[in-house]
């Protein structure tokens, strides 16, 4: 190709202008920084007195995504302790070690509008939520009865869990927190008259402070956010740190008590789940989404961060991330809805198979999904199903369906019990990469009879194509053996021109998986299917086409010098040979035939351009 002058303008700026710029959320996190700095209102927290020798100047920003990336800005490594945002992953531990009814009979889940440290309990004398110390004290109280002296290590080791490391105390705030929270030591037996907690108040609360004195950074916070919107999914190491139910519960409270006095107007301005603790941390955990961390001491009156509350403000409004705010279209699930007479396998067929196919070409539905299978993406699709006649065979490809979630899986699974009430054949290309919601779906629909899978599309197709020739009276005989006569592109030739060309041929045999052809080879003979299978691939693995017996192959022989494709034989398979330069010299001998045969193969050439056009349109027109 000749290059064209613009394409050699140098370019203006340097090669490492790309690999150094940044991406444009780390841009906005940038700016939060710069901006927010220099918000100086609030005060460190000092009712606890080590707290009070805390920097106001440090600033932390960093946000977590669920595919395991960490953006940070400023002072993101800076330690500090966790203090009530270790509140949520207890209650999420202690959902998980005791199970919910135990944890639920202790602890309320209704927001008490009382600041963090109100001695207030509710009309059972129960923490209000777990969320408010009450709660939290109450929490780590349960742990504490089941896990006795190890409930501190369990504590810590499930904190670093969610953080993705192992986590240290700060010795120095939990020495001044035990010796001066008294009003902690208050709710604990408030907590103990009222039976909330057992006799050890002292154990209880030593765990407690130690919990809160647990040294985190803001990138530590980061990821343990992002577990919490990944669904207990540690999104850089991968584990699943707790299950799925204790997370989403825990959300719901962090949704409405996490920012204590000022719940209601956090999740109403804000709408991303939060948590905050005195020691000038904040998380946001926008489920799905991202996790945030900040780090900045100066608290307000609800002892929440002042700068931390700005960014959580700055990046909702900015990205419009208020988790109410949201829509989807379920329409976009289906890229493509097609017949098999619109986009057939690349299987070609023998006459008396193609005319069945055509005449029956609406009884295969395909429907190609793309994206998420949700709740309402599965009913879309169903009703797209149902608004056009009953196919006998429906074939959904799933190669770009990226997940399914639980309630897509569930209606699924009621959707194809329908179609076996109805006797239609369910058959699924592309399954390998979907979700875990979707194993579980394979699971519970491996009793149906009317469900099959295959990996590839043009596998499922072919398959589908053989059930209707075969529901319909056509027979495909693999071990069949067909003569020249069959042959199309001989179609037309005289007896007498068809028994000279057979004397130049030779009966080759080949067993199964045999390469017949090499891609690269001189293109020197062409052959005719004899009896058997065989199909051809691109060098990359492609396959192009199954061709069985009463077909030719290596025939662009008589248009190109190189094979360009391998041919290989599926099954057992015999072929007549005819070497090229025998084949030229019974053309010469037979002009008519060999009109007629160029004729056929421009025929053939035509069609396998029809379909592979039709395939292209299909999937750009839907
Ligand atoms: N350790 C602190 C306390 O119990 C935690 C409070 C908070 O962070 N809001 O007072």
């Amino acid at each position: 190709m000749a290059l064209h002058k613009e394409d050699m303008t140098p370019l203006s700026s340097p090669a490492s202008a790309w690999t150094q710029s940044k991406p444009p959320l780390l841009r906005f996190l940038d700016t939060c920084h710069a901006e927010f700095g220099a918000e100086n209102s609030g005060t460190v927290a000092d009712y606890i007195p080590e707290l009070s020798k805390a920097d106001p100047a440090y600033f932390g920003i960093s946000l977590a995504t669920l595919d395991g990336h960490v953006y940070e800005v400023g002072d993101s490594r800076v330690p500090f302790t966790i203090q009530s945002m270790s509140k949520p992953f207890v209650f999420a531990l202690a959902l998980d070690v005791l199970g919910a009814a135990r944890v639920e009979s202790a602890i309320g889940v209704e927001p008490s509008g009382d600041p963090f440290n109100s001695i207030r309990l509710n009309a059972e004398n129960h923490p209000f939520n777990p969320m408010v110390n009450a709660g939290a004290i109450a929490c780590t109280g349960l742990i504490q009865e089941c896990k006795g002296e190890a409930a501190f290590e369990e504590i810590r080791k499930a904190l670093g869990r969610f953080a993705g490391r192992e986590l240290d105390v700060d010795e120095a705030v939990y020495t001044s927190e035990s010796q001066t929270g008294d009003r902690n030591r208050a709710i604990a037996y408030l907590l103990k008259t009222n039976a909330v907690i057992a006799d050890n108040v002292a154990a209880v609360l030593d765990v407690y402070f130690r919990q809160c004195a647990v040294l985190v950074t803001a990138r530590d916070i980061a990821v343990m956010a992002a577990t919490l919107a990944n669904r207990g999914v540690n999104p850089v190491t991968g584990e699943q740190v707790m299950t799925p139910y204790a997370i989403s519960r825990t959300l719901s409270v962090m949704t409405s008590s996490g920012m204590y006095d000022y719940a209601g107007e956090w999740i109403y301005r804000i709408g991303i789940p939060a948590k905050s603790g005195v020691g000038g941390g904040i998380l946001a955990a926008l489920p799905a989404r991202l996790g945030l961390g900040s780090y900045s001491p100066n608290l307000d009156k609800h002892g929440n961060s002042v700068r931390g509350i700005k960014v959580c403000e700055a990046l909702s409004s900015h990205y419009d991330l208020h988790m109410l705010n949201r829509s989807d279209d379920a329409r976009n699930a289906i890229i493509a809805d097609y017949h098999i007479g619109q986009s057939p396998s690349r299987r070609v067929r023998r006459l008396g198979e193609r005319e069945i196919l055509a005449a029956h070409e609406d009884e295969v539905r395909v429907i190609e999904l793309v994206g998420t299978l949700s709740l309402s993406a599965v009913d879309y699709i169903s009703r797209q199903l149902a608004a056009r006649p009953r196919p006998q065979l429906v074939i959904f490809d799933l190669h770009r369906v990226t997940s399914t979630t639980r309630a897509g899986a569930r209606l699924v699974a009621e959707a194809f019990e329908e179609l076996a009430a109805l006797s239609v054949t369910v058959v699924l290309s592309g399954v390998q990469r979907a979700s875990r919601e979707w194993n579980a779906l394979r699971e519970w629909t491996a009793k149906l009879k009317n469900v099959r899978d295959f990996y590839l599309l043009d596998t499922a197709i072919e398959w589908a194509e053989d059930q209707i020739v075969y529901r319909y009276g056509g027979a495909i005989d693999f071990h069949e053996t067909t003569e020249l006569v069959e042959q199309p592109l001989l179609a037309g030739l005289s007896e007498e021109e068809l028994t000279d060309l057979g004397s130049l041929c030779t009966i080759r045999t080949y067993q199964t998986g045999q390469k017949i052809v090499a891609a690269g080879d001189p293109a020197d003979s062409l052959f005719f299917l004899r009896s058997g299978a065989v199909h051809v691939t691109l060098p990359d693995g492609v396959r192009l086409a199954t061709l069985t017996a009463g077909m030719a192959f290596g025939e662009m022989a008589l248009l190109e010098s190189t094979r360009s494709a391998d041919v290989l034989a599926d099954m057992a398979a015999t072929a007549f040979e005819v070497l090229l330069k025998d084949f030229e010299r019974f053309r010469q001998q037979h002009p008519h035939a060999s009109e007629r045969i160029m004729r056929n193969l421009a025929q053939l050439l035509a069609d396998r351009l029809i379909v592979a056009n039709a395939k292209v349109d299909i999937l750009t027109s839907t």
